[in-house]
Protein backbone atom coordinates (compact mmCIF):
# COMPACT_ATOMS: atom_id res chain seq x y z
CA UNK A 1 0.00 0.00 0.00
CA UNK A 2 1.84 3.61 -0.99
CA UNK A 3 2.26 5.51 2.42
CA UNK A 4 1.92 8.66 0.92
CA UNK A 5 -2.06 8.64 1.10
CA UNK A 6 -2.06 7.14 4.32
CA UNK A 7 -0.54 10.37 5.94
CA UNK A 8 -3.18 12.15 3.85
CA UNK A 9 -5.83 10.82 5.07
CA UNK A 10 -4.77 10.82 8.78
CA UNK A 11 -4.55 15.04 7.98
CA UNK A 12 -7.81 14.89 6.49
CA UNK A 13 -9.80 12.83 8.46
CA UNK A 14 -11.13 15.27 11.15
CA UNK A 15 -12.08 17.64 7.99
CA UNK A 16 -13.90 14.75 6.88
CA UNK A 17 -15.72 13.85 9.68
CA UNK A 18 -16.81 17.39 10.29
CA UNK A 19 -17.96 18.27 6.62
CA UNK A 20 -20.09 14.41 6.82
CA UNK A 21 -21.60 16.21 10.39
CA UNK A 22 -22.59 19.51 8.12
CA UNK A 23 -24.31 17.59 5.68
CA UNK A 24 -25.92 14.90 7.78
CA UNK A 25 -28.01 17.89 8.73
CA UNK A 26 -29.40 18.26 5.28
CA UNK A 27 -29.75 14.65 4.72
CA UNK A 28 -33.09 14.95 3.09
CA UNK A 29 -31.41 16.80 0.23
CA UNK A 30 -30.04 14.07 -1.93
CA UNK A 31 -27.81 16.59 -3.52
CA UNK A 32 -25.64 16.47 -0.59
CA UNK A 33 -24.71 13.03 -0.93
CA UNK A 34 -20.76 12.33 -0.84
CA UNK A 35 -20.66 11.18 -4.37
CA UNK A 36 -17.89 11.07 -6.90
CA UNK A 37 -18.54 9.36 -9.90
CA UNK A 38 -15.30 9.44 -11.92
CA UNK A 39 -11.82 7.83 -10.69
CA UNK A 40 -9.33 5.36 -11.66
CA UNK A 41 -7.60 2.66 -10.37
CA UNK A 42 -4.02 0.79 -11.69
CA UNK A 43 -6.64 -1.60 -14.38
CA UNK A 44 -5.91 1.64 -16.24
CA UNK A 45 -3.69 4.80 -15.42
CA UNK A 46 -4.87 5.37 -12.00
CA UNK A 47 -2.28 4.28 -8.85
CA UNK A 48 -4.40 2.95 -6.33
CA UNK A 49 -5.68 -0.98 -6.80
CA UNK A 50 -9.63 -1.01 -6.60
CA UNK A 51 -9.67 -2.66 -3.01
CA UNK A 52 -7.26 0.85 -2.17
CA UNK A 53 -9.12 3.05 -4.01
CA UNK A 54 -12.26 2.09 -2.36
CA UNK A 55 -10.98 2.27 1.59
CA UNK A 56 -9.80 5.42 0.37
CA UNK A 57 -12.67 6.60 -0.28
CA UNK A 58 -14.94 5.01 2.23
CA UNK A 59 -12.06 7.25 4.70
CA UNK A 60 -13.30 10.36 2.88
CA UNK A 61 -17.10 9.43 3.65
CA UNK A 62 -18.17 8.88 0.49
CA UNK A 63 -22.05 7.43 -0.23
CA UNK A 64 -21.68 6.67 -3.43
CA UNK A 65 -18.81 6.22 -5.91
CA UNK A 66 -18.04 4.59 -9.59
CA UNK A 67 -14.71 3.45 -10.94
CA UNK A 68 -14.32 4.43 -14.33
CA UNK A 69 -11.47 2.94 -15.55
CA UNK A 70 -10.17 3.68 -19.34
CA UNK A 71 -12.39 0.98 -21.71
CA UNK A 72 -11.95 -1.90 -18.72
CA UNK A 73 -14.12 -2.78 -15.92
CA UNK A 74 -11.45 -5.10 -14.92
CA UNK A 75 -11.77 -3.78 -11.21
CA UNK A 76 -14.90 -4.70 -10.74
CA UNK A 77 -13.99 -8.09 -11.27
CA UNK A 78 -11.36 -7.82 -8.51
CA UNK A 79 -13.79 -6.71 -6.08
CA UNK A 80 -16.66 -9.05 -6.72
CA UNK A 81 -17.96 -10.80 -3.10
CA UNK A 82 -16.38 -8.17 -1.65
CA UNK A 83 -17.99 -6.05 1.13
CA UNK A 84 -18.48 -2.31 -0.35
CA UNK A 85 -18.65 0.38 2.46
CA UNK A 86 -20.65 2.41 0.23
CA UNK A 87 -23.04 2.09 -2.74
CA UNK A 88 -20.89 1.21 -5.89
CA UNK A 89 -22.37 2.12 -9.24
CA UNK A 90 -20.78 0.41 -12.20
CA UNK A 91 -19.43 2.26 -14.19
CA UNK A 92 -16.21 3.05 -16.96
CA UNK A 93 -15.12 6.14 -19.09
CA UNK A 94 -14.68 5.41 -22.96
CA UNK A 95 -12.74 6.85 -25.37
CA UNK A 96 -13.82 8.56 -28.49
CA UNK A 97 -13.20 10.73 -31.18
CA UNK A 98 -15.42 13.68 -32.38
CA UNK A 99 -14.79 16.08 -34.87
CA UNK A 100 -11.13 14.93 -34.83
CA UNK A 101 -10.86 15.72 -30.84
CA UNK A 102 -10.22 13.01 -28.20
CA UNK A 103 -13.65 13.16 -26.57
CA UNK A 104 -14.28 11.18 -22.99
CA UNK A 105 -17.88 9.52 -22.43
CA UNK A 106 -18.73 8.42 -18.94
CA UNK A 107 -21.19 4.97 -18.56
CA UNK A 108 -22.62 4.99 -15.23
CA UNK A 109 -25.04 2.03 -13.53
CA UNK A 110 -23.97 -0.38 -16.30
CA UNK A 111 -24.92 -3.81 -16.26
CA UNK A 112 -21.16 -4.98 -16.54
CA UNK A 113 -22.74 -8.63 -18.22
CA UNK A 114 -24.27 -7.13 -21.09
CA UNK A 115 -23.12 -8.52 -24.57
CA UNK A 116 -23.01 -5.46 -26.48
CA UNK A 117 -21.29 -4.15 -23.80
CA UNK A 118 -18.86 -6.64 -23.69
CA UNK A 119 -18.00 -6.47 -27.25
CA UNK A 120 -17.50 -3.25 -27.36
CA UNK A 121 -15.21 -2.74 -24.42
CA UNK A 122 -13.12 -5.78 -26.65
CA UNK A 123 -13.08 -3.56 -29.62
CA UNK A 124 -11.88 -0.41 -27.23
CA UNK A 125 -9.17 -2.64 -26.23
CA UNK A 126 -8.44 -3.91 -29.70
CA UNK A 127 -7.84 -0.08 -30.69
CA UNK A 128 -5.66 0.28 -27.89
CA UNK A 129 -3.56 -2.42 -28.28
CA UNK A 130 -3.17 -1.22 -31.94
CA UNK A 131 -2.73 2.09 -30.96
CA UNK A 132 -0.05 0.86 -28.74
CA UNK A 133 2.07 -0.93 -31.24
CA UNK A 134 2.04 1.59 -33.47
CA UNK A 135 3.01 4.07 -30.64
CA UNK A 136 6.09 1.54 -30.19
CA UNK A 137 6.69 1.51 -33.90
CA UNK A 138 7.40 5.43 -34.39
CA UNK A 139 9.59 4.93 -30.49
CA UNK A 140 11.95 2.33 -32.31
CA UNK A 141 12.62 5.14 -35.37
CA UNK A 142 13.51 7.73 -32.63
CA UNK A 143 15.68 5.12 -31.00
CA UNK A 144 13.74 3.36 -28.11
CA UNK A 145 13.30 -0.34 -29.59
CA UNK A 146 11.88 -2.05 -26.65
CA UNK A 147 9.17 0.50 -25.94
CA UNK A 148 5.83 -1.89 -26.15
CA UNK A 149 7.58 -4.37 -23.91
CA UNK A 150 8.59 -1.24 -21.55
CA UNK A 151 5.32 0.46 -21.25
CA UNK A 152 3.67 -3.14 -21.10
CA UNK A 153 5.41 -3.78 -18.17
CA UNK A 154 4.63 -0.93 -16.48
CA UNK A 155 1.15 -1.19 -17.30
CA UNK A 156 0.69 -4.65 -15.72
CA UNK A 157 -1.74 -6.17 -17.46
CA UNK A 158 -3.97 -2.94 -17.30
CA UNK A 159 -5.02 -1.12 -20.34
CA UNK A 160 -1.74 0.29 -22.45
CA UNK A 161 -2.25 3.62 -22.48
CA UNK A 162 0.02 6.39 -23.42
CA UNK A 163 1.20 7.52 -19.86
CA UNK A 164 2.51 3.95 -19.58
CA UNK A 165 4.84 5.08 -22.72
CA UNK A 166 5.26 8.46 -21.29
CA UNK A 167 6.11 6.57 -17.56
CA UNK A 168 8.73 4.66 -19.86
CA UNK A 169 10.34 7.15 -21.69
CA UNK A 170 11.06 8.76 -17.71
CA UNK A 171 12.29 4.99 -16.90
CA UNK A 172 14.72 5.05 -19.30
CA UNK A 173 16.27 8.83 -18.97
CA UNK A 174 14.98 9.58 -22.01
CA UNK A 175 13.00 12.51 -20.48
CA UNK A 176 12.91 13.89 -16.88
CA UNK A 177 9.01 14.05 -16.81
CA UNK A 178 5.56 12.81 -17.93
CA UNK A 179 4.91 15.85 -19.18
CA UNK A 180 8.23 16.37 -21.26
CA UNK A 181 7.61 12.74 -22.27
CA UNK A 182 4.06 13.96 -24.41
CA UNK A 183 5.49 17.59 -25.06
CA UNK A 184 8.95 15.74 -27.29
CA UNK A 185 7.35 11.99 -28.02
CA UNK A 186 3.60 11.60 -27.35
CA UNK A 187 1.55 14.80 -27.68
CA UNK A 188 0.04 15.94 -30.53
CA UNK A 189 1.79 16.32 -33.34
CA UNK A 190 4.96 14.85 -31.87
CA UNK A 191 7.00 11.79 -33.77
CA UNK A 192 5.39 8.91 -31.92
CA UNK A 193 1.45 10.53 -31.61
CA UNK A 194 -0.64 7.87 -32.86
CA UNK A 195 -4.68 8.48 -33.70
CA UNK A 196 -6.60 5.92 -32.14
CA UNK A 197 -9.83 4.74 -34.16
CA UNK A 198 -11.88 4.32 -30.94
CA UNK A 199 -15.71 3.95 -31.68
CA UNK A 200 -17.91 6.99 -32.12
CA UNK A 201 -20.26 8.49 -30.27
CA UNK A 202 -23.07 7.12 -31.73
CA UNK A 203 -21.78 3.46 -30.74
CA UNK A 204 -20.42 4.26 -27.50
CA UNK A 205 -24.15 6.16 -26.02
CA UNK A 206 -25.52 2.93 -27.92
CA UNK A 207 -23.66 0.02 -26.06
CA UNK A 208 -24.07 2.20 -22.53
CA UNK A 209 -27.95 2.56 -23.65
CA UNK A 210 -28.02 -1.21 -23.97
CA UNK A 211 -26.42 -1.84 -20.63
CA UNK A 212 -29.10 0.43 -18.58
CA UNK A 213 -26.85 3.01 -17.92
CA UNK A 214 -26.69 6.68 -18.83
CA UNK A 215 -23.78 8.20 -20.70
CA UNK A 216 -22.46 11.36 -19.29
CA UNK A 217 -19.97 13.85 -20.40
CA UNK A 218 -16.91 13.88 -18.93
CA UNK A 219 -15.13 17.00 -18.39
CA UNK A 220 -16.14 19.21 -20.46
CA UNK A 221 -13.79 22.03 -19.76
CA UNK A 222 -10.78 19.93 -20.47
CA UNK A 223 -11.22 19.94 -24.03
CA UNK A 224 -10.35 23.85 -24.32
CA UNK A 225 -13.21 24.10 -26.90
CA UNK A 226 -14.69 27.75 -27.42
CA UNK A 227 -18.53 27.71 -26.07
CA UNK A 228 -19.50 27.65 -29.70
CA UNK A 229 -17.88 24.06 -30.19
CA UNK A 230 -18.72 22.60 -27.03
CA UNK A 231 -22.67 23.67 -27.43
CA UNK A 232 -22.01 21.78 -30.48
CA UNK A 233 -20.42 18.51 -29.05
CA UNK A 234 -23.34 18.89 -26.25
CA UNK A 235 -26.10 18.94 -29.76
CA UNK A 236 -24.08 16.32 -31.37
CA UNK A 237 -24.20 14.27 -27.86
CA UNK A 238 -27.80 14.70 -27.54
CA UNK A 239 -28.87 13.39 -30.75
CA UNK A 240 -26.89 10.17 -29.92
CA UNK A 241 -29.07 9.61 -26.73
CA UNK A 242 -26.13 11.26 -24.38
CA UNK A 243 -28.07 11.63 -20.72
CA UNK A 244 -26.04 13.51 -18.85
CA UNK A 245 -22.37 15.81 -17.94
CA UNK A 246 -20.43 16.65 -15.42
CA UNK A 247 -20.88 19.68 -14.31
CA UNK A 248 -18.15 19.53 -11.81
CA UNK A 249 -14.87 17.83 -12.18
CA UNK A 250 -11.97 17.81 -10.04
CA UNK A 251 -11.34 21.21 -8.85
CA UNK A 252 -13.22 24.48 -10.93
CA UNK A 253 -13.50 27.82 -10.21
CA UNK A 254 -17.45 28.72 -9.03
CA UNK A 255 -17.82 30.48 -12.40
CA UNK A 256 -17.19 27.80 -14.46
CA UNK A 257 -19.47 25.51 -12.25
CA UNK A 258 -22.26 28.29 -13.02
CA UNK A 259 -21.77 27.79 -17.02
CA UNK A 260 -21.59 24.02 -16.98
CA UNK A 261 -24.49 23.87 -14.62
CA UNK A 262 -26.10 26.39 -17.46
CA UNK A 263 -25.53 23.67 -20.06
CA UNK A 264 -26.52 20.92 -18.56
CA UNK A 265 -30.13 23.10 -17.85
CA UNK A 266 -30.58 24.41 -21.66
CA UNK A 267 -29.65 20.73 -22.69
CA UNK A 268 -31.77 19.01 -20.15
CA UNK A 269 -28.66 16.62 -19.43
CA UNK A 270 -28.26 15.24 -15.46
CA UNK A 271 -25.49 16.75 -13.55
CA UNK A 272 -22.58 14.68 -12.69
CA UNK A 273 -19.98 14.90 -10.46
CA UNK A 274 -16.59 13.71 -10.40
CA UNK A 275 -12.59 14.00 -9.73
CA UNK A 276 -11.42 12.02 -12.33
CA UNK A 277 -8.64 10.78 -9.48
CA UNK A 278 -5.95 8.84 -10.04
CA UNK A 279 -3.45 9.14 -7.45
CA UNK A 280 -2.92 10.57 -4.37
CA UNK A 281 -1.45 14.06 -4.31
CA UNK A 282 -2.86 15.00 -7.69
CA UNK A 283 -3.31 18.76 -8.20
CA UNK A 284 -6.55 18.69 -9.45
CA UNK A 285 -8.81 17.21 -6.33
CA UNK A 286 -8.93 14.97 -4.00
CA UNK A 287 -11.11 11.58 -4.19
CA UNK A 288 -14.56 12.32 -2.70
CA UNK A 289 -13.75 16.15 -2.02
CA UNK A 290 -15.31 17.51 -5.48
CA UNK A 291 -17.84 20.54 -5.10
CA UNK A 292 -21.64 20.31 -4.46
CA UNK A 293 -23.67 20.45 -7.73
CA UNK A 294 -25.76 23.81 -7.89
CA UNK A 295 -29.14 23.74 -6.34
CA UNK A 296 -30.90 24.14 -9.41
CA UNK A 297 -29.17 20.51 -11.07
CA UNK A 298 -30.62 17.29 -11.60
CA UNK A 299 -28.25 14.74 -10.06
CA UNK A 300 -27.65 11.87 -12.02
CA UNK A 301 -28.08 10.08 -8.72
CA UNK A 302 -31.55 10.33 -8.94
CA UNK A 303 -31.24 7.74 -11.22
CA UNK A 304 -30.51 5.19 -8.88
ZN1 LIG B 1 -11.05 11.51 -19.29
ZN1 LIG C 1 -10.86 9.92 -16.18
Amino acid sequence: MPCGWVWALRQNFSTVREHTRVLANHSGLRKNLIVDFHMHTCCSDGQLTPRELIDLAAARGCEQIAITDHDSVAAYAQLADQVMPMRLIRGCEFSTQWQGREVHIVGLNLDLQNIDLVAGLQSQRNAREVRGGRIAELLAKQGFTDALAGASALAAGASLGRPHFARYLVARGAVPSLQQAFKRYLGVGKPAYVRTEWANLEQICAWIDAAGGIAVLAHPLKYKMTLTKLRSLLVAFKDVGGGAMEVISGAQQTAQTSQMARLSKQFQLQASVGSDFHQPGQPWAALGRVAQLPDDCAPVWSNW
